[in-house]
């Protein structure tokens, strides 16, 4: 089984997302492709939410991936802030009023608070007024001014988001949000939750989110790649062995651009409004839960590795950082748990 390395797609800082083999119809639409290497092996590819999405599916049911597709354009269609109409586009453009969402987006938005929470709002999808400033897009990055950044501070705060109990969210007027830091997360789980009534074993990765599960067919585990935040080439920097789990990782290495002699990266700091300046080029959590991963994922990158490692240790979880300067961290046990091997 070839290396599968968590944001393998991603080539370093160029911010270009190559889709691997047979592009898609549309490159930005929902498009899919799909194509049968061996009987028992179907590999697929799709770009949905701005990221190339890829599924490898052993003894797959018939129709698994087409449903797959199905799920990730729903997923599009309900939480993309860019998407006229979807759950985050209502609630962003509500005015204060509450507005009646999918029981899924409601989930997710509670465990985004909760996450919130217990990082000290490093993790806040109320993050949308910043990230509106900034453009990650290649050729038109764009740097917001002090008083923009000083102006968008304040709407920043999840505290403030509203839950209520029939299923409805109410968000302060100006404020608004992005799930950019979870969502991924959550639709890896859920692809990977009909992976295993559906198929023998699958490998799921979305961005950085990789997902795998059930059996490969010589039984042996999974092989995944956390990326080496210093190799533009996308090589690994170590490799995790596991059976069934979600390996995120969230790196300063992707939409990310040089401006002044100062390198800017979408994961932006809610005190400042600007990209994290801590020690961490990378952080990799691994856990069954992806969404949980995601999140928390991006929550170290702003916490710098002190408080990174407090957090992973607070919520019991698996983790790996990469210090900017090549530094290594690791949680208690995490390198004979997976069977870690450095590359270099
Ligand atoms: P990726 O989307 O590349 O997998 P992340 O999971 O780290 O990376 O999410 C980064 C995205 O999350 C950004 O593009 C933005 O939409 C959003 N975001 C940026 N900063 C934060 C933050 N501090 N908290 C929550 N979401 C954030
Ligand atoms: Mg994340």
């Amino acid at each position: 089984m070839a290396l599968l390395c968590a944001g393998v797609l991603l080539t370093g800082c160029a911010s270009a997302r190559e889709i691997p083999a047979q592009p898609a119809a549309s490159p930005t639409a929902a498009a899919a492709a799909q194509g049968t290497e061996t009987p028992r092996r179907v590999s697929g590819f799709g770009l949905y939410f701005d990221t190339a999405v890829t599924v490898t599916l052993y003894e797959p049911e018939d129709g698994l991936l087409d449903d797959i597709w199905a799920a990730c354009a729903r997923y599009e269609q309900l939480l993309s802030k860019t998407v006229a109409g979807s759950d985050v586009d209502r609630i962003n453009r509500a005015g204060g009023e509450r507005v009646q969402v999918d029981p899924e987006t409601w989930d997710i938005l509670q465990r985004a608070g909760e996450i919130s929470r217990v990082s000290g709002g490093a993790f806040s999808v109320s993050i949308a007024p910043l990230t509106a400033l900034w453009d990650f897009t290649g050729g038109t990055e764009r740097v917001p001014t002090e008083e923009e950044r000083l102006e968008a501070l304040p709407l920043v705060n999840d505290a403030a988001i509203v839950l209520g109990e029939d299923g409805t969210v109410t968000l302060p007027a100006g404020m608004s949000i992005d799930l950019g830091g979870i969502a991924k997360g959550y639709i890896a789980d859920r692809i990977a939750a009909m992976c295993r009534t559906r198929c023998q074993g699958a490998v799921i990765s979305l961005g950085g989110n990789t997902y795998v599960t059930g059996e490969k067919p010589d039984g042996s585990a999974y092989r995944v790649g956390v990326q080496d935040p210093q190799d533009s080439r996308g090589a690994a920097v170590a490799v995790l062995s596991l059976r069934d789990g979600s390996v995120v990782t969230s790196g300063i290495y992707e939409r990310c651009f040089e401006k002044d002699g100062v390198w800017y990266h979408h994961i932006l700091d809610p005190e400042t409004g600007s990209s994290a300046m801590t020690d961490l080029a990378s952080a990799t959590v691994v856990t069954e839960s992806s969404m949980t991963a995601d999140a928390v994922a991006t929550a170290c990158i702003v916490l710098g590795s002190e408080g990174a490692l407090r957090l992973l240790g607070e919520l019991g979880l698996d983790g790996l950082l990469i210090g900017r300067d090549g530094t290594l961290w690791q949680t208690e046990g995490f390198g004979d748990k997976y069977g870690m091997v450095l590359t270099r």
